[in-house]
């Protein structure tokens, strides 16, 4: 039972340190990844401003095209004019032409829209681009800070892993449960006595449960506060 105690607060002494690792990285990993998910929005919006303004380019070219082989028809239509021999046929070829240039017509307003909305998108575009651009300059000085921490940190992170992973097998699954359960909680799930107190919570520790204590063959909990209780002595044996 001992042994387990050990193990236990051994455990804790390799997540307080793991803990203190990954605090010097602080909010770096989270704002790096914020800040590249946006970058893939933004780049994701100036997409759709390209395919948008090439859209707008096919129609708008369908449409002049359309418009020039209108009036290549009413110079056609007004040939035949001259060569009609009939009211019907005359009145029938003014309308086809009026037709036309009605067509013609509408075809102008659009291609007006086409433009205007073809600015829009481009300036659009540009301050896409221009956030894109700042964005991609403050990413990549955050990116470095973080690969710097890193590279100084990776490898006690590495054998500190590397240590917990091998404590873990002498942790049976249930204390675990209950190992983990705390630290969730509280931060720390082991508290060595103190001067007769939870170093965890600062509670007196009733003398009696201070000999259960000692006697290293059960889990006590601090009643206070809820930490598993080791005594001084295992706390002075164990070390990282
Ligand atoms: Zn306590």
């Amino acid at each position: 039972m001992k042994n387990v105690l050990q193990s236990l607060y051994l455990l804790q002494l390799l997540d307080t340190e793991l803990d203190e690792l990954r605090e010097l990285r602080g909010d770096l990993p989270d704002t790096v990844n914020k800040m590249d998910e946006e970058r893939t929005m933004l780049i994701g919006r100036i997409e759709e401003c390209e395919q948008a303004l090439k859209k707008g380019a096919v129609e708008r070219q369908q449409m002049e095209k359309q418009s020039l082989e209108l009036i290549a028809k009413i110079d056609r239509y007004k040939g035949q004019q001259l060569e009609v021999t009939n009211n019907k046929e005359y009145d029938a070829l003014t309308r086809e032409m009026e037709t036309a240039e009605n067509t013609i017509m509408s075809n102008e307003s659009e291609i007006e829209r086409f433009i205007e909305q073809a600015e829009e998108l481009k300036t659009s575009k540009t301050d896409l681009e221009g956030r894109r651009d700042e964005l991609e300059k403050e990413l990549e000085v955050k990116r470095e800070e973080l690969e710097e921490i890193l590279a100084t940190t990776r490898e006690e992170e590495k054998s500190l892993e590397t240590r917990r992973e091998a404590v873990l097998k002498e942790i049976k699954e249930r204390d675990l449960v209950l190992y983990t359960r705390i630290r969730e909680a509280k931060g720390k799930a082991v508290a060595p006595i103190r001067r007769e107190s939870c170093s965890g919570c600062y509670n007196i520790v009733p003398p009696q449960l201070i000999l259960e204590v000692k006697k290293n063959d059960r889990l006590f909990t601090c009643e206070h506060c809820g930490r598993i209780l080791v005594s001084e002595e295992i706390a002075q044996e164990t070390s990282i």
